[in-house]
């Protein structure tokens, strides 16, 4: 069963909000899950299926990137067709009133489509891939019919095609990482949505933030920040969201 969201909390979200004047949003997992993507370690995650374990470790890729590439195939199209739902759009939508920085964990594009104009991606990006051997870079959505057909995605050169996605075990996107980093230090509000902020270093940009900033948490379970946050909303994050949105249009 779902708990309804508590009102007061909703509120209180929408009032530090509307006095903000920066907002930097860190996204997880947890918001894109209402739009059909599956996030990795609850109960129905991907790697709840053991045949998915290790799937986005470099080594495993480049030992054997045919496994990798078997789950591509049903995974590649949740991706390409999902789209953004009320917690996208609604931090979309906070640009008409603040400057907002959304720093997300996620490979997906949701944010882009709902609207968001910054968006730092920490572990890259699905939506184009890179060509092991010559460096070619292509739209994923470009390889889905070899992959759909059991191939290992290849460029004309036969190198392998590795999506712009920071598996374990390779470096994070620096560019990314500074310009959150700076988002946060600069932000009066922070928010944080669908994350239990577990994994590191992305779990560590919260502490990067100044020291009077406010902080927001929205999550189903408990976070390691939910003590210094100002306000704490649990639910399912497009509930949250959908309230909130109410509240802010009224
Ligand atoms: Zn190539």
């Amino acid at each position: 069963m779902k708990a309804a969201v508590a009102e007061v909390d909703l509120r209180r979200m929408a009032a530090l909000l509307r006095g903000a004047r920066r907002v930097a949003v860190l996204t997880g997992a947890g918001i894109s899950v209402p739009s059909g993507i599956p996030d990795f370690r609850s109960r129905d995650g991907l790697y709840a299926d053991p045949e998915n374990l290790g799937i986005f470790e470099i080594g495993e890729f480049l030992r054997r990137p045919e496994r990798f590439f078997r789950f591509a195939a049903r995974f590649y199209p949740l991706l390409l067709n999902a789209r953004p739902n009320p917690a996208h759009r609604e931090i979309a939508r906070w640009e008409q009133f603040a400057e907002v920085a959304v720093i997300t964990q996620n490979i997906d594009d949701l944010h882009e489509q709902a609207g968001s104009r910054r968006v730092y991606h920490l572990h890259g990006d699905y939506r184009t891939s890179r060509c092991l051997r010559c460096g070619r870079v292509r739209p994923t959505a470009e390889l889905l019919e070899q992959i759909a057909l059991g191939y290992v995605a290849r460029c004309d050169c036969g190198g392998v095609m590795k999506p712009e996605i920071v598996f374990f075990g390779e470096m994070l996107p620096e560019a990314a990482w500074r310009a959150a980093e700076k988002a946060m230090a600069e932000a009066d509000v922070v928010v944080v949505v669908g994350t239990s902020l577990a994994v590191y270093p992305a779990a560590m940009l919260p502490r990067l933030r100044n020291p009077a900033a406010r902080v927001i948490v929205v999550n189903r379970e408990p976070t390691v920040l939910d003590e210094e946050a100002a306000v704490t909303v649990r639910g399912d994050v497009a509930d949250v969201f959908s309230g909130l949105q109410r509240l802010l249009a009224g």
